[in-house]
């Protein structure tokens, strides 16, 4: 198993004024190689702290990737500082200053001479292209003898071991695009040695601890690699393999692939870039059915995320947002005395929302939403956290109540809320078709 580790540098990390999403990314990658991440270091835009981590990274991990400091302004030293850890000469790349020429005379504008300090590399160090951006990084693989000759003692497990250095630029669609297009094929061929498959079943409705106790027996393997993970109110579990080639360590996942999704039956939503509003976009489409909504405490979140998918006017009727009580009435015929007698937060208005938006828009399936989302507004029989989702289609009614922690805050509640309310249409849908069938 190989050692990474990551550095980034920018003083505006330390700051706090940019959140280190490059470290996140890269850390995620590295574990979908199957390569072990033991040191995330942050560091400012100096060169001698910069040149003390690069030689602490250097002596205890294998691969050392730096993010940002690659910039044509005096404050980027990432390279230099690589340069003279390694006892290096800079040499300018002509083919690169040409490239970087081209990037301004492209857009019209003259190159200011900094830029042309982008074009500078460490003598013994390879190009990695920067297909989107001015500043490239470097991949050096370094062998034992050097780095000995740099001064720098290995740790004792890493001794006879290569080092490779990856720079990356601080822009975090550069790093991703670098990243995909070079380093992840760079990292399988030479260091894993393999060619790594690997894909994320995704979970919603079931927690991290109970998931990993369901697949306890999977999580113990090694080729495949099961890990749970969990964020943003739901579950994943990552499947990944590894075999010479891309189709042999797919057939090592797809077992197992199979045998989760089995086991999880409607918990398993999807795979990868799913996402609940996909999902449920995907079961409109097929069943061939339209879908309209009426939110209160979600404001339209549940309209903003249906209608994110792209193509989904082909089943978003109308959407409506009414917070007032007035507009529950005017607009969707919430009887007042539901509003009255039960209140705006009560299964009785959820469910006259949804079958006033269907009756509205003449959809097939409404939705309603409707809530305490916090943090003021809350009683003690309607506590913040309270939800009720209402969903009719045809002459099927189904209801949903939601005590969610008022703790975790409004912005959560209305996130969980909107979640639910995609969960409770996804799960109307499966329902269908099977009866269906
Ligand atoms: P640099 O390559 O150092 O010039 O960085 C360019 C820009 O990328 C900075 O101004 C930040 O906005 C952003 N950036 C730098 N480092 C990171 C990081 N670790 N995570 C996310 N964004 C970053
Ligand atoms: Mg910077």
């Amino acid at each position: 198993m190989s050692v990474a580790e990551i550095l980034a540098v920018g003083t505006e990390l330390l700051l706090g004024q940019v959140l280190d999403t490059n470290s996140q990314f890269l850390s995620e990658e590295l574990a979908r190689l199957g390569i072990d991440c033991y040191y995330h270091t942050t560091v400012g835009d100096n060169k001698a702290r910069v040149r003390d981590c690069l030689r602490t990274a250097l002596s205890r991990s294998e691969i050392v990737i730096t993010s940002g400091g690659l910039g044509p302004t005096p404050d980027d030293l990432t390279m230099e500082c690589i340069a003279e850890v390694m006892g290096a000469k800079q040499e300018m790349d002509e083919t690169i200053l040409a490239g970087i020429r081209l990037f301004f005379t492209e857009r019209n504008i003259v190159m200011p001479e900094n830029n042309a300090k982008q074009a500078l590399r460490p003598v013994g160090a390879d190009l990695l292209p920067n297909p989107t951006g001015t500043a490239p990084g470097i991949i050096w693989t370094i062998t034992p003898d050097r780095l000995r000759e740099a001064g720098i003692i290995s740790v004792d497990s890493l001794a006879s071991k290569n080092r490779y250095i990856f720079t990356f630029p601080g822009v975090p669609s550069e790093l991703k695009n670098m990243w995909m297009t070079t380093v992840s094929e760079f990292l399988q061929v030479h260091v894993v040695g393999a060619t790594i498959f690997s894909v994320e079943l995704r979970h919603f409705g079931i927690g991290e601890s109970a998931l990993a106790e369901k697949f306890s027996d999977l999580l113990e393997g090694t080729n495949p690699t099961v890990a749970p993970y969990a964020g943003h109110g739901e579950c994943r579990l990552r499947v990944t393999s590894k075999s010479h080639d891309l189709e042999s360590a797919m057939k090592l996942a797809q077992p197992i692939v199979a045998n989760i999704q089995e086991r999880s039956g409607y918990f398993c939503y999807g795979t990868d870039s799913d996402t609940l509003e996909s999902v449920v976009g995907d079961l409109l489409k097929n069943q061939k059915l339209t879908i309209s909504t009426a939110e209160s405490c979600t404001g339209g979140l549940v309209s903003k995320r249906l209608t994110d998918i792209p193509g989904s006017s082909e089943y978003v009727s109308l959407n409506l947002v009414t917070y007032a009580n007035e507009a529950k009435h005017k607009m969707l015929g919430v009887d007042d005395e539901i509003l009255t007698k039960h209140g705006a937060v009560s299964p009785e208005c959820a469910r006259a929302m949804a079958e006033g938006v269907r009756r509205l828009s003449g959809a097939d399936i409404g939705v309603g939403v409707t809530g305490v989302a916090g943090p003021g507004g809350g009683t003690e029989d309607k506590p913040v956290g309270l939800v009720y989702l209402g969903l009719s289609a045809g002459d099927s009614y189904v209801e949903r109540k939601l005590t969610i922690p008022a703790r975790i805050g409004r912005k959560e509640i209305r996130h969980r809320t909107a979640n639910e309310a995609l969960n409770m249409v996804r799960l109307f849908l499966l329902e269908r078709a099977k009866v269906q069938v």
